[in-house]
């Protein structure tokens, strides 16, 4: 021990900017960058891919010298241009929502505050509060249900099935494991795979989740259903949850999701939902009578940043039964003890639901998103995906040379172009560069799945921004790109191939 004085590098220093002129002036800046981005999103292609030189940009050593403000400020600024392309109206591929502009401003509020919403007792938590009871009353839950913000889908199925597999044993498998148990549950061949690999997460393994033929409507066919569960209960093991889908990921398909619960029921199994983009169709005339099953669902899982178009990411876990929800979760070592008063206050916290601790304000811009808009011009946005999709799947069946491959449920058209006297295998390698193609050329961008067998385009409409035009657009552009050499020489050599 020597008797110095503790001393301090000088002089003092922080992250904080050192002229808070300068930095009003450079987020100034970037704000304009983003509004001018999203007021050109119609415009322009559609997908780009990022350029040779950003990429090698974004290889450079890890900085020991910051880069500074203005240098960081043109790298994020030259990036703008290049995201998937799911602000463009004539983005159709996988399942995307398409944001707002008024989202920007809760991301900002959300960022000054540099909340964390595991848990004590601060503003973000009583507006995630809000947003459960929204998402309650949205879905018609009981006042006993409770719900968390999470990245999306895939891991509120992870919260979700967790309740159901620690509710069937008891909440003794948080201790004991679930070896033994022979936990088995049933879904479709349709579902998300996020089902299997909340599975695969949390040790009942996949193959412990059975996958039911679909019909030919792609909703579970409820015959083999029962026989499936019949032949687990006979061979000694524990069915425990059935899980339905409301808006499948390849063609929006609902499963038939009054019949499911009432199964669940007489079964004493959990009822999960897979919802992430089709349950928000509760919002819609045209499509609410098809979920009256909902309602009815133990657990629930979907998402803000698809149909309701909150920027990315933010999705949902409602669990009809709070102390059930609580009880899979819960745990509070002495460091997080719950208080009557002052900070530590604000129980029961959010990390009591989920398995995160530290988690962001993602509630904010869903809180914002719904408050600002209305439920009714959010359920007017969807009605009209439907409406296009259904238009769509007329324009196809009137289009010779196109194939619908699957009838429109919801808002995902799926079909394929197709020549008299070629096989499957040759039509799937064409119709797989037609997408690409039209990806390539920037002029639209559906993605592409298997149906019964066959390569389909798929064109998903999760987009507030897209108009009938697009869609003809689209019909205009796979006709054209199907026709032209580089599809005819894929064409050629898939023949090649075969023969
Ligand atoms: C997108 C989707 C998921 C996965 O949701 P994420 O938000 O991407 O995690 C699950 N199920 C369906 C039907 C989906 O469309």
């Amino acid at each position: 021990m020597t008797d110095k004085p503790i001393e301090e590098p000088t002089p003092q220093e922080s992250l904080d900017p050192e002229n808070w002129d300068e930095f009003r002036a450079q987020a100034r800046h970037m704000l304009d960058a983003a509004i001018d981005r999203l007021q050109d999103a119609r415009q322009g292609r559609v997908w780009t891919e990022l350029p040779g030189e950003i990429k090698e940009t974004l290889k450079a050593p890890l900085p020991r010298e910051g880069w500074g403000v203005p240098d960081v400020m043109g790298r994020m600024e030259a990036l703008l241009p290049y995201g998937a392309g799911n602000t463009n109206p004539r983005f159709f591929g996988w399942v995307h929502g398409s944001g707002t502009p008024a989202n920007l401003l809760a991301e900002i509020a959300a960022s000054a505050m540099n909340a964390n919403v595991g848990g004590r007792d601060h503003g973000a938590i009583y507006v995630e509060k809000q947003v459960v009871r929204w998402c309650r009353e949205l879905f018609d839950f009981p006042d006993t249900a409770s719900g968390i913000v999470v990245s999306g889908t895939s891991i509120a199925t992870i919260i979700a099935v967790k309740v159901a597999r620690d509710t069937r044993l008891n909440f003794l498998s948080r201790k004991d494991g679930i070896c033994g148990h022979g936990l088995v549950g049933y879904t479709s061949t349709e579902t998300h795979s996020c089902v299997a690999r909340a599975f695969d997460l949390l040790g009942l393994g996949t193959d412990a989740l059975r996958k039911i033929p679909a019909n030919d409507r792609f909703e579970i066919d409820m015959d083999a259903l029962k026989a499936a569960i019949a032949a687990d209960r006979e061979a000694g093991l524990t069915p425990f949850i059935v899980i339905g889908t409301a808006g499948t990921v390849n063609v929006g398909a609902i499963d038939p999701l009054e019949e499911l619960a009432d199964l669940a029921a007489e079964e004493s199994m959990w009822f999960h939902i897979d919802g992430a983009f089709g349950s928000l169709g509760v919002l819609s005339d045209r499509v609410k009578d098809r979920l009256t099953g909902v309602k009815r669902a133990d657990s629930l899982a979907f998402d803000f940043h698809k149909w309701l178009h909150v920027n990315y990411d933010a999705g949902f876990a409602l669990i009809r039964e709070e102390k059930l929800h609580r009880a899979a979760f819960t745990d509070r070592p002495d460091y997080l003890t719950a208080k009557e008063r002052g900070l530590a206050g604000g129980n029961p916290w959010p990390v009591e639901y989920g398995p995160e601790l530290s988690r962001g304000f993602r509630a904010l811009k869903v809180w914002a998103q719904i408050a600002e808009f209305g439920t009714d011009r959010l359920g007017r946005m969807i009605e009209r995906n439907c409406y296009q999709a259904s238009y769509l799947g007329e324009q196809v069946e009137k289009t010779p040379g196109l194939e619908l491959l699957a009838p429109v449920a919801l808002n995902i058209c799926c079909f394929r172009y197709t020549e008299p006297g070629l096989s499957d295998a040759v039509l799937d390698a064409m119709n797989d560069e037609i997408v690409i193609q039209l990806q390539e050329q920037g002029s639209a961008a559906p993605s592409t799945t298997r149906l019964k067998g066959r390569l389909a385009i798929r064109v998903n409409i999760t987009n507030h921004r897209t108009a009938r035009a697009d869609l003809d657009i689209l019909l205009e552009e796979v006709q054209r790109v199907a026709a032209s050499p580089e599809v005819a020489a894929v064409r050629d050599a898939a023949i090649r191939d075969a023969g």
